[in-house]
């Protein structure tokens, strides 16, 4: 606490990001990043842009990305808008689409980091409760909102919610925004993107973060109607001309470009996460049907925190919230077949002492 500081800060609760070790050799399943590396392609154009041209600064509009992007979506480039992370495409979401007279609706458990956004930018929120299956019924989101926000599938519960229930959604509420942050839709769902050019209050967010391995390179972006991607470039311009350096620019665009390593990826992850379900099912957890690169699962008899600590002197991290509704599961990263298969016979071990 400090007398210098603006009224604000007062007020703010930052978001805590899961931890970020210092030494090497545990196995971290606590923060959804991609096992694999990224695509060696993705190395090459690193390594080709470290050179002289890192004296100039990047293109402000990162045109090549953007382009990149629209291509890869069929939309075209005035429908995309990229950022620093989808981390901080969310926060110029927040203060240039949501920040209305009307609160905003999000589920009761879902990304931490909507109402921390919600208090930095003096936004009124209003949490609509998952049901008892913890999946979001879209059918409750019908009161006056100024937008509405929820990540598709759900974190950190997992779940997918499919196109056609969200289409019935938009056609219903076409006043304000809805936004569908997509960050794991490439571990087994459709995205709306194929939505955008029908329905002008869309905005769809993604990431390279989680399925293109670039959770370092801080890489987001969003699709939607032409004017809400020109609010979204007037709040960045009154921010940060340059967010997206040299470097990631071309790494991206190289990412988007490798299709084949992209899809060999996802494609392993599925088949691990369905291989982990399985085994976590045997050793008596329920696990919470996933389209995403983790899962999220309770033991029906052991404490989920115990676990958790039980793992870390096994030297594997996993994730655990103390949210009361879902302090008795563990949202458990999809690793590498080995990891995954490790973090098995540790919990044949801890569960059955
Ligand atoms: C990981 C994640 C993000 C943030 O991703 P970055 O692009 O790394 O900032 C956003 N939303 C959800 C739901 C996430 O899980």
């Amino acid at each position: 606490m400090s007398r210098f500081w603006s009224d604000i800060v007062h007020t703010l609760t930052p978001y805590v990001p899961g931890e970020q070790p210092k030494v090497s050799n545990l196995i971290k399943l606590n923060t959804n990043e991609n096992p694999f590396g990224p695509s060696p392609k993705v190395l090459d154009a690193l390594k080709a842009e470290t050179n002289d041209v890192l004296r100039l600064y990047p293109d402000p509009n990162a045109s090549e990305l953007k382009s990149a992007i629209a291509q890869y979506y069929k939309v075209d480039e005035a429908n995309v808008f990229v950022g620093n992370g989808s981390d901080e495409v969310l926060a110029h979401t927040f203060a240039g689409l949501l920040k209305q007279d009307k609160p905003l609706l999000f589920p009761d458990i879902s990304y931490s980091f909507y109402p921390v956004y919600c208090g930095l930018y003096e936004i009124t929120p209003e949490t609509i409760p998952l049901n008892d299956k913890l999946e979001i019924n879209l059918d409750d989101y019908h009161t006056k909102n100024g937008g509405i926000i929820f990540p598709n599938p759900n974190a950190p519960t997992g779940q997918l919610l499919s196109l056609t229930k969200i289409t019935k959604l938009l056609e219903r509420n076409t006043d304000s925004v809805v936004v569908i942050d997509e960050a794991y839709i490439d571990f087994g769902g459709a995205s709306a993107i194929s939505l955008v050019k029908q329905f002008p209050n869309l905005l769809v967010i993604q990431t390279f973060s989680k399925s293109r391995s670039l959770a370092g390179l801080r890489v987001g972006f969003a699709v939607g109607d032409p004017a809400l991607i020109d609010g979204l470039e007037r709040i960045k311009n009154s921010f940060n001309s340059y967010p997206l350096d040299q470097l990631a620019i071309h790494g991206a665009v190289a990412a988007i470009e490798d299709q084949a390593y992209f899809e060999q990826c996802c494609h392993t992850i599925i088949a691990t996460r369905n291989k982990l379900s399985q085994q976590l099912t045997e050793l008596g957890f329920e696990v919470l049907p996933s389209a995403t690169n983790f899962v999220f699962a309770k033991h029906t008899v052991e404490n989920a925190e115990e676990i958790a600590l039980k793992l870390r002197e096994n030297s594997i991290i996993v994730r655990h919230f103390k949210q009361v509704r879902i302090k008795d599961f563990l949202r458990i990263t999809i690793g590498t077949e080995d990891e995954c298969q490790a973090l098995v016979d540790a919990l044949q071990q801890i569960l059955t002492r």
